[in-house]
Parts: structure tokens; C-alpha cells; sequence
């Protein structure tokens, strides 16, 4: 009886959702009308974009058959050849960052290293470096804009901010169609083809870390990184919620993400947190670690601390 009503429930959100997101492409199709409805792509791949299932639901044959359609749009879109991977969560692994902000000076060199890693907009960030007054802690002072020719600046410190992946995330809970979860490795993560765009998880988040595309990723051939997963960088239809995803196309092939690598003063320190021989474990353990907005129970798996 219970199976029973939890299929029918899944059906309803099913339909649902396609009534929200055909309702929404037929808006778009009749405010665009000189261009073709499948926008220059196949017809055969325009209904398995339509039918396509949520990725929790796919089975391994029809994940292997939308990775490939996403490397033959991607081909028509850029004019380039794209690797769109679907590499598993490795067994106990549970991914955390933490930041020393002692050794933090704004350069941002972490936000453009994502940005180019991820097949962002120009127009689009995953993380914001906030200039904040020595000695306070107040977000809504902070400087996100600042000019970054002049830092360190005099009386200031930088807090990097991205998505910290939380433990209990209300992101994840406010979804009305759950196109948004956490994987078992810890990465909350978005199927981007089951988006609605309703934006309901950017006004839950308290960190401010998801960010709605106006457009798709408006970049050149030689812009693309190649390398993607279908949960991180792959190229995401218009219209949808974008955040960090640890670099999912690397971290899960024993690489850091791209701005752990970039930052040229070695704030950041990502790995594994059930490695009790990890550099985050280390940090974790021997230094005075915190997390923002830790009062609002949202178990964020990422923390800030100071060498003292
Ligand atoms: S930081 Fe925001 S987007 Fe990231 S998991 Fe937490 S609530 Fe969700």
C-alpha cells in the first residue's frame, strides 16, 4: 500500500514537473519564434531531452544515452569535442574544505580558476571573496566588489564563500520537484535537466551561494573546458540554478578542485574527512576552526580558521 502510494506520489511529481518545464519552454519557443523550436538540434534528441527521466531514476543505459547527447549538442552548440562523465562517489569518502583566512589576501585567483573550470558565463561566480573589517564578522558590511590591484588593503581580511555543503541543507529540502540532493560523498549536487528554474532553493540557501543563469554559458569553442561531469560542468540549459559542486569532474578522480589548486597562498585545504591522515582531518583537529551562521543548523562541511 505504502509502495503503492509512493509510486503514485512520484508519477504526480513527474507530471508535475513537466507541466512546469514544458509550460516554461513554450514560453521561451514562442517569445524566440524566427529560430527553430529545437533550436538547431535534432529532432530525435529534442524528444529524449523532453523524456528525459530525473537522473536518480535513469538507468545506467539511459545516463550513458544523455551523456552522449550532451557531447553531440555541446559539438553543434561549440564546436567542440566534450567529455560529459558520470565517475561515481568513491566509497568512504566524505569531501570538506576549510580556508585559513590568516593566509587569504584577496587575490582571487580561486574565483577565475572556477570560473574557467567550470565552463562559467563571464557574467556568472560560483565563489564571492568578501573584503571584511579586521575584527568583524558582520556579512552584510562585507565588500565583494573591491578592487583587486589593491590588496591586501590596510585593515582588512578576505572570506572566500562559496557552497559549503551543508550536512542538513535547506537548499535540498525547499526543491518542490527534488532536482537538487546531496550525493553519498557528501556533494550537494543539481540535476541541471530537471531544474525548473522556480529559484525556491536560492532564497532557502543563508549563504547566498546559488546563482540562477539568464542565459547559458555564452562562451567561445576555445573557452570550453572539456573535461565534465553531468553534475558539474557540464554546459547547463538556460534558466536554471547553478552552484559550486567541489569540482565533482575532478575530485572524484583523486584531483583537487580547481580553486584549491589555483589560490598562490595556500589557504585551501580540501580532502577526504574520514582520512584521519588528511590535511583537512589535521586541520580539523589541531586548529580553531569555524562556520558561518553555525546557529542555523545547517552543518556546513566547510570551515575557517587562523594560524595564531
Ligand atoms: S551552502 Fe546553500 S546551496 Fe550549498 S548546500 Fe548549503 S544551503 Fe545548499
Amino acid at each position: 500500500m505504502d509502495r503503492e502510494r509512493t509510486k503514485d506520489a512520484t508519477q504526480v511529481n513527474r507530471y508535475r514537473r513537466r507541466f512546469l518545464q514544458g509550460a516554461a519552454a513554450a514560453a521561451a519557443t514562442t517569445a524566440a519564434a524566427p529560430v527553430p523550436s529545437w533550436g538547431g538540434s535534432t529532432l530525435g534528441d529534442v524528444f529524449a531531452d523532453f523524456f528525459q527521466d530525473h537522473y536518480q531514476r535513469m538507468t545506467p543505459e539511459e545516463i550513458q544515452e544523455t551523456l552522449r547527447r550532451i557531447e553531440r549538442k555541446a559539438k553543434r552548440r561549440y564546436g567542440v569535442e566534450i567529455q560529459c562523465k558520470n565517475t561515481p562517489p568513491q566509497e568512504n569518502v566524505v569531501f570538506g574544505y576549510a580556508i585559513n583566512i590568516s593566509k587569504c589576501r584577496g587575490y582571487r585567483d580561486c574565483v577565475d580558476a572556477c570560473v574557467e573550470e567550470n565552463n562559467l558565463g563571464r557574467d556568472m561566480r560560483y565563489i564571492h571573496v568578501l573584503e571584511m573589517d579586521q575584527g568583524s564578522q558582520n556579512l552584510r558590511t562585507a565588500d565583494r566588489y573591491y578592487d583587486r590591484k589593491q590588496v591586501p588593503a590596510q585593515g582588512k581580511y578576505y572570506l572566500p564563500i562559496q557552497c559549503m555543503h551543508c550536512d542538513e541543507p535547506p537548499c535540498v529540502k525547499a526543491c518542490p520537484v527534488e532536482a537538487t540532493w546531496m550525493e553519498p560523498d557528501g556533494i550537494v549536487v543539481v540535476d541541471y535537466d530537471w531544474c525548473i528554474g522556480c529559484r525556491y532553493c536560492m532564497t532557502a540557501c543563508p549563504y547566498e551561494a546559488r546563482h540562477f543563469n539568464w542565459g547559458g554559458p555564452r562562451l567561445s569553442g576555445a573557452e570550453i573546458n572539456p573535461d565534465t561531469h553531468y553534475l558539474g560542468n557540464r554546459p547547463r540549459p538556460k534558466g536554471v540554478v547553478e552552484k559550486c559542486h567541489f569540482c565533482v569532474q575532478r575530485t572524484r578522480e583523486n584531483r583537487q578542485p580547481a580553486c584549491q589548486e589555483a589560490c598562490p597562498s595556500g589557504a585551501r585545504v580540501f580532502g577526504n574527512l574520514l582520512d584521519p591522515d588528511s590535511e583537512i582531518r589535521y586541520v580539523l583537529e589541531n586548529k580553531a576552526v569555524f562556520r558561518l551562521k553555525e546557529g542555523l543548523g545547517t552543518e556546513p562541511k566547510f570551515w575557517y580558521y587562523r594560524d595564531i
